[in-house]
């Protein structure tokens, strides 16, 4: 591996990020451990804003792999390619990221099947190895190496769960919407809208996260309010911005789109 593949995977810019409880603390003592951590929250709570604000932070590359069902584990180790010269093994991003020394993040790991997200076992005990069955190669992790996985234990199902010896292999954080005092800051800095229109955008997802188990999945995350700000500092209309980024996204139940519809009007 060159300099150049670690660079191209650098945090380049300090991410916004406001801490919430103490965690900045924790993941450094985790990482000086090289510990894998669990990051477990809802969507769009900051748990992906606050993995690179962290590998930017301790300069580490930072390598992200958005998990899905059909994910297998070639997808994250890697495969033989064919090419006009032949066969070429390709890397995956889970390879490179224990060859380099990165932070690797596997985003919403429950997705991918249980067959897939064994391969991630050895390098996260002591072993901290790679094995690449198909190539015949065994990799022991870069000392700078750091397994992250995120984890919405709000779609947990019985089909869909980590197995315990998956779960027992890290150490995890709990994410949840920050305090709204906290939350309408950030909102406030991410799109530029005055502090009293992000607070008012907040209260209108408390009503929805009131919500959640009856009628909906999941309220309103920090990463909708933060659209909902941006279509307002563009000038848009609060009522339309918020149907758009609010309510239209979240459900298609006319009775509760009705119920989201009604927030929103209280407020703006
Ligand atoms: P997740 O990975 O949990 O789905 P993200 O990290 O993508 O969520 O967060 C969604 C958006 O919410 C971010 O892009 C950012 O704008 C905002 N956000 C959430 N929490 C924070 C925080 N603590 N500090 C700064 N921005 C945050």
């Amino acid at each position: 591996m060159t300099k150049h593949d670690a660079d191209q995977f650098t945090v380049k810019r300090e991410p916004f990020y406001k801490e919430v409880g103490g965690e900045v603390a924790l993941y450094e003592a985790a990482y000086a451990r090289r510990m894998p951590v669990m990051l477990k929250g809802p969507t769009g709570a900051g748990k992906s804003r606050f993995v690179e604000y962290m590998a930017w932070k301790l300069g580490r590359p930072l390598i992200t792999v958005a998990s899905n069902e059909d994910m297998t584990a070639s997808d994250l180790v890697g495969r033989f390619l064919l090419d006009k010269d032949g066969t070429k093994w390709q890397d995956g991003p889970l390879t490179t990221a224990a060859r380099i020394g990165a932070i690797c993040y596997l985003d919403e790991i429950v997705e991918a099947r249980q067959d897939t997200t064994v391969v991630i076992h050895p390098l996260t005990d002591h072993r901290r190895q790679l094995p690449l069955d198909k190539k015949g190669e065994l990799i022991e992790a870069h000392p700078d190496f750091q397994l992250v996985i995120s984890y919405n234990p709000g779609y947990q199902s019985l089909m869909k769960d980590l197995k315990q010896s998956t779960k027992q292999r890290f150490a995890a954080l709990d994410f949840d919407y920050p305090g709204a005092e906290l939350e309408a800051e950030i909102v406030a800095a991410e799109t530029g809208v005055d502090a009293k229109t992000a607070g008012k955008l907040v209260q209108i997802a408390h009503r929805s996260r009131n919500l959640k188990g009856h009628g909906l999945d999941e309220g309103i995350s920090t990463r909708l309010l933060v659209y909902a700000g941006q279509m307002i500092a563009e000038g848009v209309n609060p009522n339309a911005a918020c149907k758009m980024t609010l309510v239209t996204p979240l459900t298609d139940d006319p009775d509760m789109r009705e119920t989201l519809q009604a927030a929103v009007e209280t407020f703006f």
